[in-house]
């Protein structure tokens, strides 16, 4: 059975969104291939609270120091993830292809992404209202089919921009 590279505990096997990947019991970190890792980023499937839920309840200091690559044992190379708003780092085995993500840091990349497309949502959003109060005779005709159209429609949209809002702010407070 695999080690957990960050606490040594037994890695066992976990379904995570449909996709089969290892975890640490005690520590909750995960050890993921790096194309299923690539493709877990994207999904979104959870829910944005529930999504924070994760990461709060599971977020773990990132460990400083290089850990080894549970299948082969060779050190893995710290790899600073890209990610919108945040960048952080996780352990790659390039012999293996395995990525090693530390509790809750899986969640979190999860995170990041959908806020960032909810994000780019709302700033379009703003930037059509925008558009519109500078042309009143369109500002006029946009009100007007806004009341055409079915009600939920409209506070939908603003719900979204709320929510993208008090998240960016949580966010930008803890990991920024
Ligand atoms: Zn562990
Ligand atoms: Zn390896």
């Amino acid at each position: 059975m695999k080690k957990c590279p960050a606490c040594t505990f037994d890695l066992t096997q976990t379904d995570y969104e449909g996709f089969r990947i290892l975890q640490c019991g005690q520590c909750f970190g995960h050890l993921v291939p790096v194309q299923r890792f690539e493709a877990i980023k994207r999904l979104e499937g959870k829910s944005l609270d529930e999504l924070k839920d994760e990461v709060d309840s599971s977020l773990h200091e990132d460990c400083a120091s290089h850990v080894k690559c549970p299948r082969c044992y060779r050190r893995m190379d710290k790899q600073t993830v890209d990610l919108p708003l945040v960048d952080f780092q996780t352990d790659l085995c390039r012999t293996c292809q395995l990525v090693w993500l530390d509790g809750g840091e899986l969640a979190l990349v999860q995170l990041a992404y959908q806020i960032r497309n909810n994000f780019i949502d709302a700033q379009e959003l703003k930037r059509r209202m925008n558009e519109l109060e500078a042309t009143p005779d369109r500002k006029a005709q946009f009100e007007q089919n806004l009341a055409n159209l079915p009600k939920s429609q409209n506070p939908l949209v603003e719900a979204l921009e709320e929510e993208c809002h008090r998240l960016l702010e949580s966010f930008g407070s803890r990991w920024h």
